[in-house]
């Protein structure tokens, strides 16, 4: 059995016997493939200790050099794409084009890192009084730690750790103990660019890890992705510890299509945007609105053949459209959501719960899920199903199609389709949720913008990456300096000065 080593100061650190361990499935095959060590606090101790010496190192090193390590980096990713995403895929079950775009989406992170001298230049201000000078810096927090989901194992940690470390900071990184294999790689490949062992360190574990860098004394910032409960928990508990914490949280993202929306373009993306890595992505669309009745009919006729032609297949195999999810208990957690809905009385259009795949009998498919007439008060539409499962809610009107993403408890994306600008205008600047697509059904930002929801799906008040990102990896220090030249300015000292 394989097993997969925490990457502590750039060496693998043996597991210590009697330490409790996670199997890691392939979900094409339904075996498992490796175990991988849930670490405890005394591990966590040795690679905080490694990473606050490093750093201070790390910090004082000039931020062109820094910034050379992250381009050395993007290009090892580059070379190393292939074989990435391929042991991706192999722990995940996406399919390896779509791992590729996981790594490239964290590699986007790298690039934008790679300008961090000018992301990171602080402010002057030239005789704010008289002989006065103000100037302001930004200076790295110390150690940061991430703790990541298993639905982006290669983009998450590049979105915290790629602009953590080009600010100064080490990084201390928890990935999901389902899919841990690309993080430790991702490591590796840091050290190979040139950067300091010990700088990028991967400790895994489960809740006893998580609770252990909450609480350490040695860690400045947290930044955490994952599902709400555990995020808003991250964050009060972090928070509570003193430490600064970004908590990213679950998604329930919605479609909204208009009557004069392009349907054959819009199903195109819905089957994309819905099923595609089997639905598990925060960014998914797995709820449709259409405006009006005609359009749910006009689109729910289009909708059902292109759904009953996806390909399900293994991860490796190119012409599959998704691959399995990503554990059995996850599977059967949709399974029991689909069965939720029936039983609330949704119309089940397409059943996707029965499917296997010839050869493959054991690994973790589900087919696709279409339901429709979902309403509001339904538990199957307020939660989370993370799964191939797409719900058709029918809006009476545009306010009625704005309302619903707007009360609903997540704000993470939300798109609309429509060819009338004013609607998408209005949309837009009227939603009450954090990301929004205008004829774009996954609006994640590109790397030069920055992620993140509103509502429970996000806690804390800085994104993820960007210039955002780089606000919440530094603290700003401004300096307020005079060169008397011993004349004196007639000023009282003993007033508080003002200009
Ligand atoms: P998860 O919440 O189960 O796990 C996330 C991390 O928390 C993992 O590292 C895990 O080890 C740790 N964890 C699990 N249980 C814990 C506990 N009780 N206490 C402390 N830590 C714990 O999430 P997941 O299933 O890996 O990922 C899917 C979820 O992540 C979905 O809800 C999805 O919407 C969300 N997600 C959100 C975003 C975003 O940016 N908003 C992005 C990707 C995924």
């Amino acid at each position: 059995m394989r097993t997969i080593d925490h990457f502590i100061c750039g060496e693998s650190s043996g597991t210590g016997s009697g330490a409790r361990v996670h199997q890691v499935w392939n979900p094409s095959t339904g075996e498992v493939q490796a175990e991988v060590p849930l670490g405890d606090a005394a591990l966590l101790d040795r690679a905080v200790a490694t990473a606050s010496r490093v750093q201070l190192e790390w910090a004082a090193t000039n931020p062109q050099r820094r910034a050379r390590v992250m381009f050395r980096f993007k290009q090892l990713l580059e070379e190393n794409m292939q074989s990435l995403a391929e042991l991706l895929a192999s722990e995940h079950g996406k399919v390896v084009d779509d791992a590729k775009g996981d790594i490239q989406r964290g590699l986007e992170v790298i690039e934008f890192a790679c300008g961090i001298p000018h992301a990171q230049k602080g402010e002057y201000t030239v005789g704010a009084g008289s002989g006065i000078d103000v100037y302001s810096m930004r200076q790295p927090l110390g150690v940061g730690a991430g703790i990541t989901p298993f639905n982006f194992p290669a983009m998450i940690p590049m979105w915290m750790f790629g602009m953590a470390i080009a600010c100064g900071n080490a990084f201390i990184l928890k990935p999901s103990e389902r899919d841990p294999s690309v993080p430790v790689r991702l490591a590796e490949l840091f050290v190979e660019a040139g950067a300091p062992e010990g700088l990028l360190q991967v400790v895994h574990g489960d809740k006893e890890m998580v609770d252990a860098i909450l609480d350490h004394p040695g860690i400045s910032a947290v930044s955490f992705v994952g599902s709400s409960d555990i995020a808003q928990y991250v964050y009060s508990r972090g928070v509570a510890a003193g430490k600064r914490v970004q908590a990213m949280g679950g998604a329930k993202n919605h479609g909204i299509v208009m009557p004069d929306a392009d349907l054959d373009q819009v199903v195109n993306d819905l089957c994309g945007a819905a099923f595609g890595s089997a639905g598990e992505r925060c960014m998914a669309l797995p709820v449709v609105v259409p405006v009006g009745e005609d359009t749910a009919e006009r689109l729910r006729e289009k909708l059902i053949p292109a759904i009953n032609a996806l390909r399900v297949g293994v991860s490796h195999d190119p012409d599959a459209h998704y691959g399995p999810v990503v554990t059995p208990e996850h599977k059967a957690r949709i399974v029991q959501w689909i069965g939720t809905a029936v039983d609330e009385g949704s119309e089940l259009v397409i059943d996707g719960r029965d499917f296997t795949l010839q050869g493959h009998e054991k690994g973790f498919f589900l087919g696709p899920t279409l339901l429709d007439r979902v309403t509001t008060g339904m538990k199957s539409y307020q939660e989370e199903i993370f799964g191939p499962v797409l719900q058709i809610v029918r809006a009476a009107d545009f306010e009625e199609a704005v309302a619903l993403p707007s009360k609903h408890q997540y704000g993470n994306g939300v798109a609309i389709f429509t060819r009338n600008g004013h609607a998408a205008r209005e949309f837009a600047a009227r939603v009450n949720v954090g990301m929004v697509g205008v004829n774009v059904p996954i609006p994640v930002p590109v790397s030069y913008h920055s992620f993140g929801g509103w509502k429970r799906s996000a806690f804390g008040d800085t994104n993820q990456y960007g210039m955002e990102g780089m606000r919440f990896w530094t603290k700003v220090k401004t300096v307020t300096q005079r060169w008397p030249d011993g004349g004196g300015d007639g000023s009282n000292a003993f007033l508080i000065p003002t200009l």
